[in-house]
């Protein structure tokens, strides 16, 4: 097999997906290859997160998330209808929990009209007319942009696109390192005129071996789920507390699936490997080291309160303080009714190792060689197309 390639992508997530397609089109008589270390896609976060096709007013207006959230909601609703996938328009509540939340909404409020981002103050009596159980202090806020998918079935779709353009999937090889230009991986050597670094959980440890990522490592989270096992529990909309705005996590919600099933999470745990998602699984113990030294010196010297953040999520490994937290956000929410965990997901969270801050936006590096994506945290799915388009345009450039 000839493993010569004008773009070699590492990883195929959906932002190594869309970075091909966006690719094929700008160049269309170019050899691109994806290489993906699994044999099935979407084992990763790509697969594995809430499905939320975000509205956008969560994030300050110089960020790269507030450019390409609304974009990438309205590219990705219309993909999702052009190819007749499932998505579930059910829009999404956020409230106040006490006095104390309302600045935050207020802040939100301020940041959806900053992005332009379609979203109304509503009373709690309009909440409750929109969701009959829902509990909030005084104000809430409703989007009606907020929808939910099903990640795998888009994450599917957009391959059999790509494939069917002409961009060559190597499913099953893994990325080992890289000397002497030469991408080393399990099944041999690939050289390529430009490579992509997409590899989500990965994407650090590869660009350091390009001379990038310096200050940076990525931090697991994992974000688990419990689902109601009651029918008498099941909402009709998303309905999310203000969250910290100081970190990246928006704190434990109910999310309305695109086939009306209703969870709870996802959590912001911190993993001890990076693919920790049952048990011993893909267990590393060089990993395991690293990670435990940097969250035990982030647990000491944090800028921020990670000491909080760290033991208020770990406790909602029990499904009782889980639902508890949710329980702040409607009535009757009970824990009997929740009691099947779905599959977790883990963010590939980046953390700057001189300040020792969580970042909050997408970061991007790179030169005439290589280019690398870091920190593809939520809302990157929902992101994906458009932020694709903006990448390419910085390579071209
Ligand atoms: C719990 C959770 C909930 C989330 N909820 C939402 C949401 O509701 N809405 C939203 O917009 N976003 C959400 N996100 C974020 C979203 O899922 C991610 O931002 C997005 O999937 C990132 O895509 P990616 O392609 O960068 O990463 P990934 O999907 O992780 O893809 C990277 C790929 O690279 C491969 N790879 C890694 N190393 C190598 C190697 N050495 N060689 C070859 N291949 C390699 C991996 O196998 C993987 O398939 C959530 C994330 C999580 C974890």
């Amino acid at each position: 097999m000839d493993k010569t390639a004008d773009f070699l992508i590492i990883g195929a997530g959906v932002i190594g997906i869309n970075l091909a397609r966006n690719l094929k089109k700008r160049y269309p008589d170019a050899r691109i290859i994806v290489l993906e270390k699994e044999t099935n896609l979407g084992e990763h976060a790509s697969g594995r997160n809430s499905g939320v096709l975000h509205a956008g007013f969560y994030y300050t207006k110089d960020s790269l998330k507030a450019k390409f959230t609304k974009l990438g909601n309205e590219a990705l609703t219309q993909y999702c209808l052009d190819k007749k996938i499932p998505i579930n328009r059910c829009g999404k509540l956020v409230v106040a929990r006490d006095e104390k939340d309302l600045p935050g909404l207020y802040e939100l409020l301020e940041r959806g009209k900053i992005n332009k981002i379609e979203l109304e103050l509503i009373s709690d009596k309009e909440a409750r007319e929109l969701e009959p159980r829902v509990k909030t202090h005084e104000m809430a806020l409703f989007s009606p942009t907020t929808s939910s998918v099903d990640p795998k079935v888009v994450l599917q779709h957009l391959y059999q696109d790509a494939v069917q353009e002409g961009i060559e999937f190597h499913l099953g090889v893994k990325y080992l390192h890289y000397r002497d230009q030469q991408i080393g991986t399990n099944a041999g050597h690939y050289s390529a005129g430009f490579v992509i670094n997409a590899a989500g959980l990965y994407a650090d440890k590869i660009a350091k071996d390009f001379g990038f990522a310096e200050d940076f490592t990525i931090l697991p989270f994992k974000g688990l789920y419990l689902y109601a096992s009651n029918p008498a529990e099941v909402f009709k909309r998303h309905i999310y507390p203000v969250p910290d705005l100081k970190n990246p996590f928006l704190g434990v919600h109910f999310t309305i699936s695109y086939d009306g099933r209703v969870k709870i999470g996802p959590t912001a745990i911190p993993a001890l490997w990076r693919e920790q998602y049952q048990k011993w699984d893909r267990f590393s113990f060089t990993e395991f080291k690293d990670i435990a030294m940097q969250e035990m010196a982030l647990f000491f010297k944090a800028g921020f309160d990670f000491r909080k953040l760290a033991w208020n999520e770990v406790k909602k490994y029990n499904r009782a303080v889980l639902v508890r937290h949710a329980a702040e956000l409607a009535t009757g929410v009970l824990k009997n009714n929740y009691t099947t965990w779905g599959k977790p997901g883990i963010r590939a969270q980046l953390m700057n190792t001189k300040t020792r801050k969580l970042e909050m936006d997408f970061i991007l590096e790179g030169d005439k060689k290589s280019f690398h994506v870091l920190n593809a945290v939520s809302p990157a799915f929902t992101c994906s197309v458009p932020f694709a388009e903006y990448v390419v345009d910085r390579i071209h450039k």
